[in-house]
């Protein structure tokens, strides 16, 4: 990923968390704009406590209490998601205002790709229900190998 394709991110993820505040009546408080900042420049999972170490090298020092609430309201208006498998937080990635997470994991790198299909999760979610299954909360986490982890390196490659 190049430097600029991450500001473009980071641009484009906090100036869509505005206008769903703004539609919300909620404010994105410096705080909570920060957060987000942290999670959408970091590029994979990060765990809360991980976020306090990004908001003390900003100045900025955060109990755990501080970060959890701030992640919950990123969380009620869909502007990031939990990782439980990963015990870690993303920023949300899809085109959607509100959907059901969908979530594909790797479990070699541990990096993370929201797959932005309801489609496909109201087939899984509705055909857990004709097996008198059903979905805990609004989230489905998909483990595999992702594209970068699945192609197999040849013998004396560059990496
Ligand atoms: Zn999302
Ligand atoms: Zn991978």
């Amino acid at each position: 990923m190049t430097e600029k394709s991450r500001f473009e991110i980071i641009a484009h993820g906090l100036r869509e968390a505005e206008n769903i505040c703004v539609r919300n009546g909620v404010r994105l408080t410096r705080l909570r704009r920060d957060i987000l900042e942290s999670l959408l420049a970091s590029g994979g999972p990060v765990k809360a406590y991980d976020l306090i170490e990004l908001m003390r090298d900003k100045g900025e020092r955060l109990t755990p209490a501080t970060v959890y609430r701030t992640l919950d309201f990123l969380l009620q208006y869909g502007l990031a998601h939990r990782i439980n498998s990963l015990n870690a937080y993303v920023p949300c990635t899809a085109n959607h205002e509100e959907h059901a997470m969908l979530m594909f994991v790797c479990s070699e790198c541990r990096r993370t790709e929201e797959l932005d299909d309801p489609a496909l999760y109201d087939y899984m979610r509705s055909r857990l229900g004709e097996l008198g299954m059903s979905l805990r909360d609004s989230s489905i986490e998909i483990q595999g190998l992702c594209r970068k982890c699945t192609i197999p390196h040849p013998a004396g490659a560059q990496k």
